[in-house]
């Protein structure tokens, strides 16, 4: 029963019938230069007209060397060796294989666990799936999960209380801590997490020095952090990593989405120079593979698309756009909590707010959002489950960096007339 997508242009989708469609949440926070991008599209004619695709196991490619080489110029510091991909899931399971190789090539094989997030979203095969900490996506698959410990996210809005922020984040840390000693000294392989927490919980960013305590209570136990950026990455907060904002380096970081930007599908998994050279010093070889890894056409257009966010100047924008978003959506009706980073941007929906309540999940408020923003011309991600797996409702927002002042008003206007058509509904 879906409309058929014909057409994209800017901020605009256009499906069959002529109907164009405000891109407000770019897919899945995918299409960071909106559609039909002229730079881009021409770099993947270019390069389909060279050389398509070349099997990493007998050659590299120039725009795959040349995209390594711009993330790397521009990777948290440490983080010096990119494993391209094909998308996010497919990143994470090159996270998770890195780490568990890296402790079996430096002599510390016990170390098999993997401690992840409630209220998270790593991907859906198997081994993200087991990372993650979603609960209606984990449900029917439970018994084939690998077993991870999950702590609290850093959810400050429901959360928080009365404590100071760093009162809030020194518990998490102690947490983390004890989950840490409670799997054993010399168990932990990694701690992973979304820099900012995207589909799970709608946008939710850490308070500030979360992420450096974390890093520290992983540095004391020997353990990796793995910082999940799919979503959060590649501009889409501000920053070309979103841990930048947070003044900390991970061990390993994974992007996808808007690497691609939607043009071609490619993920990658950045590693530090310690992982890199205990793997090169050790067996020789990282265990692991895809036949379309390390695509030329995809590596092309990701280059495009880094190179045409930095020559416009676009990382600027996303910070201002997401200032006017967010302050735009403050009014919005049933707003309960309105969070995120650049144009990362979510409304967390409450029917009292001065009690937090959220509405009854039986009403499945989101799918509600969801069909009454379609109906008027706009494309947001909303969600269900935002308290506690199975309470709450939220709508995820994240246009393209290219989104006007007027098309954010467009944006804030349209939303707020669904979500109350939804509520009355
Ligand atoms: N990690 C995060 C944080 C994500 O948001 C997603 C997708 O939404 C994934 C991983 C999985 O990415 P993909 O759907 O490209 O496999």
């Amino acid at each position: 029963t879906l409309p058929t997508a014909v057409g994209g242009q800017g901020v605009y989708l256009i499906d069959a019938q002529g109907r164009r469609y405000l891109d407000a949440s770019g897919g899945a926070a995918v299409s960071c230069l909106g559609h039909g991008h002229p730079r881009v599209v021409e770099a993947i004619r270019k390069q389909a007209g060279e050389l398509a695709y070349a099997h990493t196991s007998f050659f590299t490619t120039e725009p795959a060397e040349r995209l390594a080489d711009f993330l790397v110029a521009r990777a948290p510091s440490g983080l010096g060796h990119v494993y391209f991909v094909s998308g996010g899931s497919e990143a994470v399971e090159a996270a998770i294989k890195l780490a568990r190789q890296y402790f079996v090539e430096i002599g510390e094989p016990e170390r098999s666990v993997f401690i992840a997030r409630r209220q998270s979203y790593h991907g859906n095969t198997l081994g993200a799936l087991a990372l993650g900490g979603n609960v209606w996506r984990r449900e029917p698959f439970l018994p084939l999960l690998a077993p991870t410990i999950h702590v609290s996210p850093c959810y400050a809005y429901r959360e928080q209380g009365a404590e100071s922020e760093a009162a809030y984040s020194d518990r998490l840390a102690a947490e983390l801590d004890a989950a840490m000693m409670a799997a054993g000294p010399g168990r932990v392989a990694a701690f992973v997490a979304e820099t900012v927490v995207g589909a799970t919980l709608g946008a939710v960013p850490p308070v500030p020095g979360y992420f450096a305590k974390i890093k520290a209570v992983c540095e004391r136990h020997g353990a990796l952090l793995i910082l999940d950026e799919v979503m959060s990455g590649m501009g889409r907060t501000g920053r070309l990593f979103a841990c930048e904002e947070d003044g900390i380096a991970p061990d390993i970081v994974t992007i996808a989405k808007g690497l691609g930007g939607g043009y071609q599908p490619i993920g990658a998994a950045i590693c530090s120079d310690r992982i890199y050279e205990a793997i090169v010093g050790g067996s020789g070889f990282f265990q692991h593979g895809h036949t379309y890894i390390g695509h030329a056409t995809a590596s092309a257009a990701a280059l495009a698309v880094m190179q045409t966010i930095e020559d416009e100047g676009l990382l600027a924008q996303v910070r201002a756009r997401g200032a006017a978003l967010r302050a735009g959506l403050a009014d919005c009706p049933y707003a309960g909590d309105v969070r995120g980073r650049g144009l990362f941007v979510g409304v967390e929906l409450v029917e009292d707010r001065a009690s937090k309540r959220p509405f009854d999940p039986a009403r499945r408020l989101h799918a509600r959002v969801k069909a009454e923003a379609f109906a008027r011309g706009l494309l947001v991600y909303p969600m269900g489950g935002t308290v506690d797996g199975r309470r709450g409702d939220h709508v995820l927002l994240a246009p393209p960096f290219i989104v006007s002042a007027e098309e954010i008003g467009e944006i804030v206007g349209r939303l707020g007339e669904a979500i109350a058509a939804a509520v009355a509904g």
